[in-house]
């Protein structure tokens, strides 16, 4: 089954709307390589590893989470960037990424399918009456203490979390940001929820959540972000029968 770049980037952009949001990259197609496509590879980040097997399966697009060109970055093509690019211009790949918009996404968001991973039911936003906001909240069915529900997400995502344990015995209320949102536990404080989880941590998580009274637990950046690209992958296949491979490239961070 083929298919062309422009309609899988017409499905995708009218799937994850991405004129809605203000982003520190650019989303949809950052490079462009063939017209037809018969093959996609999926992952969190366009590194080499991840062009290399790209390469290595014969794609002829990758649909990432983490593209290039942020904002504020050197813009001049050298070193890493360079030789990055040039594997997938020599390869004639396109590079397609997504990242807020992908965050967002009720249905195939990292924010959803970690939920869904994690057995959480989303009942409300981080940020309750803006549109844009990323990440949820929920009520765990059964209150638990945070040594159990960090052994739970240990055992779900496979690795083990990083817990400031500094919220109520028992954690009924929790809120949650893929990636690197920890600056979000402000958001998490103000609708005074017990726990709070991202992927990553910062010297002052560790303050704020010890002085609000919350738990914290940093599941891994890459962790809490390997879902949604995934899903987005499986929509494209579904939707125009082109194969989409998701490749997990190991991150501990
Ligand atoms: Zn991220």
């Amino acid at each position: 089954m083929t298919t062309t770049l422009r309609e899988i980037l017409s499905l995708l952009d009218a799937t994850l709307e991405p004129g809605r949001f203000q982003d520190y990259c650019p989303n949809g197609l950052q490079v462009e390589g063939r017209g037809h496509v018969r093959r996609v590879v999926s992952g969190v980040t366009a590194s080499a590893a991840l062009i290399d097997a790209a390469i290595a399966r014969g794609a002829d697009a990758l649909l990432v989470h983490h593209g290039y060109f942020w904002k504020g970055e050197d813009p001049c093509i050298t070193g890493i960037k360079r030789g990055r690019l040039h594997k997938l211009l020599a390869h004639d790949i396109s590079l397609i990424a997504y990242h807020l918009p992908l965050d967002a996404h009720p249905e195939l968001g990292n924010n959803a399918r970690l939920a869904r991973e994690l057995g959480f039911v989303p009942d409300g936003l981080l940020e309750p009456g803006n549109p844009k906001s990323i990440g949820n909240t929920a009520t765990l069915a059964t209150p638990a203490k945070i040594a159990d529900f960090a052994s739970h997400i240990e055992q779900r995502l496979g690795r083990r979390p990083q817990v400031i344990a500094s919220g109520p015995a028992q954690i009924r209320r929790i809120g949650w940001c893929t990636g690197a949102a920890q600056g979000y536990i402000e958001q998490a404080i103000a609708l005074g929820l017990d726990a709070f989880l991202s992927g990553e941590i910062s010297e002052p998580t560790v303050h704020l959540a010890r002085e609000a009274g919350i738990h914290y637990l940093a599941c891994g950046h890459h962790a809490t972000e390997r879902y949604g690209v995934r899903a987005l992958g499986e929509h494209l296949q579904q939707q125009l029968g082109v194969p989409v491979e998701f490749v997990d490239i190991d991150n501990p961070a």
